[in-house]
Formats: C-alpha cells, structure tokens, sequence
C-alpha cells in the first residue's frame, strides 16, 4: 500500500474498543458517552479486517484503544492473530495499555507472541497517579508491569507531558525507567475531543522540556526507530533512551506510515484529520475480500499530507472532535 505522497502503509493501529477503565484528564471526560456495543466489529470482523490489512503488507499491528484489555475476550483475538506471527507475515503484534490488566494477562499475550508492549505512566506519585487517571489504581499497574517484565515482555513506557503536573518530575521517570531497563517515550498533548479542563492549561512544548532535561543530562540524538513516529536520544547518565512524539512543535508527518482502525470499521488515514473510510459496509457486505480490498485501496489514495493541530488561546477548540480512545494512540 503505497500512499499519493510515495510513503508506505506497513503499521496499522486497531481501537479494539472505545472504553476504559481509566478517565485520563486530557483523554476523556468524567463522563462519556460510549459506542453502543451493537455497533461493534465481532472479534471474528476484526480479526477478518487485520488479516486483510496483513495481506496489502502491513507488518505491524498494534492494539489500543480506549484500553484494549477490556475488551471481552481480547486474548482470543490476540491468539487468533498471533498465527501471522508465526507463518512470518507479520512481524510485530504489540498492544499500548494503561496497565491496569496487565497483572492478569502478561504471561498470556507472552505466549502468543507479543515481545513488546508500550505502558502509559504519567506519574511515579500515587496521589498524582489517582488525579491524571481519575480511577486508576498506580499499585496495579506497578504489578502490572512487574509481570510482563517477569514473562520476558519488553516494556516502553509513554508519558504525556503535563504543565504543572509531571514536567519536574521526568528526570525521576527517567531514572527508574532506565534503572528497570524500559525505554520512556515523551508525548505532547494533542487536541482531540473536549475535555472538562483547558487543554492550554496543560499543554507543555516538548522543546521545552528537552532543553529542561539538557540541563540534567547528557543526551545524544540517535538513529534508533521503533516504527513510531518517536525521535529518540540516548542518555549518557544513565545508558537508556528518551523518545519524543512531538505532534505540535515538530510534524513528523513526512515519514508517516500507519493508518488507524477504530472499533467500528472506521478508518482514519491521519490521526489529525476528519476524513474517514468506512470498511465495515464492504466487510459485511460479502463473505469474499474484494469489496474490503478495494475500499481500502481508495482510502489510502486520500491519506492526507499531515495533520494542523494548534493548542493556543485562540485556538482552543478540539482539531478533531473525537476523542484519542475513539482512533488510539
Ligand atoms: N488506554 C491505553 C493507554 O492509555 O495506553 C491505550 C489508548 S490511549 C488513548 C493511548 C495513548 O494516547 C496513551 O499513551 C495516552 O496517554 C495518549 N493520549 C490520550 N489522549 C491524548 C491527547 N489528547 N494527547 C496526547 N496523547 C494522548
Ligand atoms: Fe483510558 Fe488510555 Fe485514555 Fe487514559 S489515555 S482514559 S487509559 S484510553
């Protein structure tokens, strides 16, 4: 799948669900209203939907959502999809988790093939831990990530970068991720769905923070790429590395190479945007693929040049009026 700007479509992102067990602040609401479950994709559709994707070439799957282990029965899917894994065609199945279920299915995702899984933490302060996430329990998810470690899952932490909130303490997420052999990828807050606070109030410049942490490390560009749209340094101090995902000071939109899939068979070309192609329709509409082949053949030939997201005063308005658990991060 090649896109009208000659990038290469080989990373799809599957929302598995829309809901979590979590209320992050600058996510969700306190109170959101939920897909009806009768508009969901079966486990059997999505699994029929990746597969296709696999065979246009794609090479990287990665579940999230809202928080894909609640899903029911996620680890069936999981399981199904893990025998691309196995006959080559697929090359990495990971999932981006709160955590908060890790504990109960880290030696299970472990078996069906799932090397790395991606964690977000915002905070190591269980006071803060509570306030970020609403409902989260941090105790939990130090379990949880204690056990997929234990099931020999390399775990990379994501920590969205919070004015006021969590910007003093990265230095100390820094040091215990690394102390603990995790990567931790920074990620600017992006504009997407209404919230209950000012997303201007929270939105911290990763250039600033870099220049912050230059102060305190020796830190040294590096080539390393996960597939993501992360730049990474190595820090001397410590021998691990530091990613930044910096949607708003720098676009990286250039190399992008992921589409994204939400619960219901929508598929964004750009997480930015509003354009959208609906494959549950031609999935449903036949038992055979060519009407699902051709739908996203024509998708990926509007896959737009890059997103415009702008958080300032004048622009305090959603990009997108979706939230990031509709499309996944
Ligand atoms: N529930 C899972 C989790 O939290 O890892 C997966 C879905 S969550 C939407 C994926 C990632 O998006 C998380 O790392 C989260 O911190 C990040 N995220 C959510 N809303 C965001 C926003 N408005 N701007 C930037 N990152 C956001
Ligand atoms: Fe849930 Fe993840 Fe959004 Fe937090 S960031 S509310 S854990 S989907």
């Amino acid at each position: 799948m090649i896109d009208p700007f000659g990038r290469t479509i080989s990373y799809l992102r599957v929302s598995v669900t829309d809901r979590c067990d979590f209320r992050c602040t600058y996510c969700m609401s306190e109170h959101m209203t939920f897909l009806p479950k009768k508009d969901l994709l079966t486990l059997e559709e999505l699994d029929r939907l990746c597969t296709a994707f696999i065979e246009k070439g794609v090479k990287k799957l990665r579940l999230t959502g809202g928080e894909p282990l609640v899903r029911k029965n996620i680890m069936h899917l999981i399981g199904e999809l893990s025998r691309h894994l196995q006959s080559g065609a697929l090359e990495e199945l990971t999932l981006t988790t709160n955590g908060s279920q890790l504990a109960r299915f880290a030696s299970e995702l472990a078996g069906h093939g799932v090397r790395r899984i991606n964690v977000s933490l915002d905070t190591l302060d269980p006071d803060k831990f509570r306030a970020i996430t609403r409902w989260g329990d941090f105790n939990r998810v130090m379990e949880g990530i204690d056990a997929a470690q234990e099931a020999g899952i390399k775990v990379k932490l994501n920590a969205v970068a919070l004015k006021g909130f969590n910007d003093h303490e990265i230095p100390e997420m820094i040091r215990w991720a690394h102390g603990r052999g995790m990567d931790l990828t920074l990620i600017e807050t992006m504009p997407m769905g209404e919230i209950d606070l000012d997303r201007t109030d929270q939105y911290l410049p990763l250039s600033l923070l870099r220049s912050q942490l230059a102060e305190e490390f020796t830190m040294n560009d590096i080539a390393y790429k996960t597939g993501g749209p992360a730049r990474y340094v190595e820090i001397e101090e410590t021998g691990g590395r530091v990613g930044f995902i910096t949607p708003m000071t720098h676009n990286f939109c250039e190399s992008c190479n992921r589409v994204r899939l939400t619960c219901t068979g929508t598929l964004y070309m750009c997480l930015g945007q509003e354009d959208a192609a609906d494959l549950r329709e031609p999935l449903r509409a036949s038992e055979g693929n060519e009407l699902l082949n051709n739908a996203i053949d024509e998708a990926i030939g509007r896959k737009p040049k890059g997103h415009d997201f702008i958080i300032d005063r004048r622009h305090n308005r959603p990009a997108v009026s979706r939230h990031m658990s509709v499309t996944g991060g």
